[in-house]
């Protein structure tokens, strides 16, 4: 049972210390929110499973970490500044600015039709370089990147040279990226500062693209699937050709249902990924040679021709780029929420068991003493959890009764729990309790660690993902 809304995952994420919303004592900031301890650990464990999965499990991907404000002229020749928009609209009535492609010809707020004729708003935030430069000074201005892509794009030749990378490879990103969202919210879904996963794999101009697309959704839902996510909760989106981005020739969105408490036909989905076949549009445009049919350069600013020389059939080309496009904070949003679940206790109380799997836990193991007013119980426990560490991520708690901790725990996705209590002193053996079952087994202390390892290996069986549909979205 995932959760039944995002409301469920908002008050725990604050509860427990994963998400908070931003700046709350002056107020908040609109769709702004900051990480806390556990949630900076599930995120960075996402972030390394995605970096282990494609940079060190494969052998063809490369990674980077390329700056956030890059010049001026990227954007100008990636074709952001001049359509990185989004439709606008005010409603007459009450005077809400909404998306005009995400309502249905209605105010999202009070209802009403008498809504503005659409016009387009760029996303990408500005910022002025240098101590010196006047606010209006279009030598300084810059912009905070929209997407992580474009690093990678004027980063091919580098990448290429340097590893000595022959086609096709891939170049893997992940870091923030910003736009001015005319309509944030919905918690962490869609915010204005979020991070990215990004890859782009450059392939020759003749490979199966349109085929490579699909192979791509195919490891991607398999990806999902190992973070703990239902099939059931994934869904493939063909983004209708109408709706491509400006340099895409096939785009699938793999979605997520977000939105579990809405009717099946009133958009209970919502983007977590997409798969875009990017053809050599970018390297293509930031390149020194090519001309327009009267032979003038088409970008006279660039220093470099960012082609590939193929040894095999000496021919020179821009390379084809499939791109899986993932965010960060959508994946961690949609791995609380399937993880989320409810159970009831012999007392007929409900409990939050956050069903996380070991390797996103951002706790793997809570060692607690059963009696926090005994020296020899509390020196036990503190120095079980120091062994373990070296291991795996532990914590020592003591803050309250072995029920509460263990609740805790539970709501906070900790696979075991590992109690000392008076017979441990004796039989130098510790209880380990399961977070799912609340089973419980006797484990001799000198084989602690090399049992904990082995549970929390065991990964959680792959579900069957539903078939691609089109949804109408
Ligand atoms: P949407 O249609 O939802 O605005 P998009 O199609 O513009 O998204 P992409 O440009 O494909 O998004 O970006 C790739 C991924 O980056 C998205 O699938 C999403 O996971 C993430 N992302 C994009 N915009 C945001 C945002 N404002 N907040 C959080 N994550 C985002």
């Amino acid at each position: 049972m995932p959760a039944p809304n995002i409301d469920t995952i908002v008050s725990l994420a604050k509860r427990r210390g994963f998400v908070f919303p931003s700046s709350e004592i002056y107020g908040g900031l609109g769709s702004a929110w900051d990480y806390g301890p556990l949630g900076v650990e599930l995120s960075n464990n996402i972030k390394q499973s995605w970096w282990r999965w494609l940079v060190y499990e494969r052998d063809d991907i490369e990674g980077i970490d390329s700056s956030i404000i890059l010049n001026r002229l990227v954007w100008k020749y990636s074709g952001h500044e001049a359509t990185f928009h989004d439709p606008l609209v005010d409603c007459r009535e009450c005077k809400t600015r909404m998306r005009a492609d995400k309502i249905e010809g209605k105010c999202t707020n009070c209802g009403s039709t008498n809504l503005t004729e659409p016009r387009n708003f760029n996303m990408m935030f500005r910022t002025i370089l240098g101590a010196a430069a006047e606010e209006d000074d279009p030598a300084a201005l810059a912009y905070l990147r929209p997407e992580t892509a474009q690093g990678i794009f004027i980063n091919f030749l580098n990448v290429q040279t340097a590893m000595r990378r022959k086609l096709p490879f891939g170049i893997a990103q992940i870091g923030k990226s910003f736009r001015n969202e005319i309509t944030p919210g919905n918690f962490i879904l869609r915010t204005r500062e979020f991070e990215q996963m990004e890859m782009e794999y450059f392939v020759k101009p003749d490979a199966e693209h349109l085929q490579m697309v699909d192979e791509w959704v195919e490891l991607y839902l398999e990806w999902f699937r190992s973070l703990g996510i239902s099939g059931e909760n994934l869904q493939l989106h063909e983004v209708p050709a109408d709706e491509l981005a400006h340099y895409s020739k096939r785009t699938v969105d793999i979605m997520y249902r977000y939105f579990p408490e809405r009717a099946e036909q009133e958009r209970q989905w919502e983007e977590l990924m997409g798969i875009a076949y990017r053809t050599d549009f970018d390297l293509r445009s930031h390149s020194s040679k090519p001309a327009d049919e009267e032979g003038k350069r088409v970008n006279p600013d660039s220093t470099e021709d960012l082609s590939y020389f193929d040894e095999a059939t000496k021919q020179r080309f821009y390379p084809h780029v499939i791109e899986p496009a993932a965010g960060v904070n959508r994946t961690v949003l949609a791995v609380l929420m399937d993880a989320y679940s409810e159970k009831t206790n012999d007392k007929g109380e409900t409990r939050v068991i956050l069903k996380l799997t070991p390797q996103l836990a951002p706790i793997k193991a809570a060692i607690l003493p059963l009696a926090k007013n005994k020296p020899e119980i509390v020196g036990m426990a503190k120095a079980i959890k120091r062994s373990l560490q070296p291991v795996l991520r532990a914590v020592y708690d003591d803050t309250g009764g072995i029920g509460k901790l263990y609740a805790r725990q539970d709501e906070i996705g900790t696979p075991l729990c590992v109690t000392v209590d008076h017979q441990s002193l004796e039989d130098e053996a510790v209880t380990v309790r399961d977070r799912d079952t609340w089973e419980q087994e006797r484990v001799k202390v000198a084989e602690l660690a090399e049992y904990l390892h082995k549970r929390l290996k065991a990964t959680s069986p792959v579900q069957p993902v539903a078939p691609a549909t089109n949804l109408d979205v």
